[in-house]
């Protein structure tokens, strides 16, 4: 089978190795669709904090269960099923509490072990996710970006009738203010992209307003008036977009940090201490968050439509790396496609 393998940084190579049988607890996956997503541009560039090369990428895919290891009860052949990408120790203290996502010795398929870019994908059957009818392996493989979405909004409490700002109206961002507005919220949006903002409003966001040279704080009090946000979710992932975020707090609010952020950030502490504010760090999602995200999705109270820009064949890795570097202001996401 193929398996499309990084050795470093930049460099793709096409490998043909032997397919995996379904040991016992595990089932076998036929990969139909796999996304791209920033962590895995991150990883591509070799930008990535926590990665380590040589590399199967891989971690938001859906596929076709082929084979069913033994003792695995849930599942059957034929299954349209994505993957819950963590694997956890079970053992450490956040684990035992159950923080999973934060587990010590956290591996993401993908990111910091072999994921899930080639033809078949072996996993234990209890990171194994079912579609529900007539999902489309497009929207599978998108389940995993909106669980972040729903990891972020569960960490932020109960949301109906709250105001919530998203930052970045991106694929993390859109998701993430779609599934506010699906737990009850009033959902202002704002990006510096048009185009991302027209999607997001494409997809029934209450307010989708464009930062560029704009103080955060003035659009927050025009959407929502003087008492501002709620909660704020920096999507976005660079200074300013924290720095604004927090200067745009009101007191006792929430500031959630969902993005990926490559660099330090100074902050003015006094601004979080003296208005009380929480800041929440935001980690992925736990297994419950995958099932909501189907439900969302299922019930269309998230919707995908016009999230994926292009679809390239898995044989054509490196030329969909190409394409995100070049067009990289206006890519929400890129998804690959197996054919035979
Ligand atoms: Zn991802
Ligand atoms: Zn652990």
């Amino acid at each position: 089978m193929l398996q499309v393998f990084m050795p470093e940084a930049y460099k793709v190579e096409y490998r043909d190795v032997s397919k995996p049988k379904a040991a016992p607890g595990t089932v076998l996956i036929k990969i139909e669709r796999l996304g791209i997503c920033g962590s895995d541009i991150q990883v591509y560039h070799g930008k990535h904090k926590y990665m380590k090369f040589p590399l199967v990428q891989g971690h938001e895919a859906a596929g076709t269960i082929t084979e069913i290891g033994d003792g695995v009860k849930d599942f059957k052949v034929g299954d349209a099923v994505t993957v819950q990408p963590q694997i956890f120790c079970g053992t450490c203290a956040p684990c035992r509490a159950g923080h999973l996502n934060v587990c010590r010795n956290l591996k993401v398929y993908g990111i910091h072990t072999d994921g899930m870019a080639q033809e078949y994908f072996q996993v234990p059957a209890e990171k194994v996710i079912p579609l529900a009818k007539g999902v489309s392996f497009d929207d599978g493989a998108l389940l995993e970006p909106i669980a972040v979405g729903v990891g972020a909004m569960r960490r932020c409490g109960d949301l109906k009738g709250k105001k919530v700002c998203v930052i970045g109206a991106s694929p993390i961002g859109n998701f993430t203010a779609q599934v506010a507005q699906a737990r009850g919220a009033q959902v202002l949006v704002t990006d510096i992209n048009p185009k991302k903002l027209a999607m997001a409003k494409a997809v029934g966001i209450f307010a989708a307003v464009d930062s560029t040279n704009r103080v955060l704080k003035d659009i927050i009090v025009e959407t929502f008036g003087a008492d501002g946000a709620d909660v704020i979710v920096d999507c976005a992932g660079v200074p300013a977009s924290l720095t604004s975020a927090i200067q745009a707090a009101r007191p006792a609010s929430i500031v959630a940090i969902v993005a990926n952020f490559k660099v330090p950030v100074e902050i003015e502490i006094p601004l979080i201490q003296r208005q009380q504010i929480d800041v929440l760090g935001v980690m992925m999602y736990l297994k419950e968050d995958f099932h909501t995200a189907a439900k969302f999705l299922a019930e269309g109270k998230v919707k995908t439509t016009g999230i994926i820009n292009k679809y390239f064949d898995i044989k054509q890795f490196k030329e969909a790396y190409e394409y995100i570097d070049a067009n990289a202001l206006d890519v929400m996401k890129v998804m690959m496609t197996f054919s035979k």
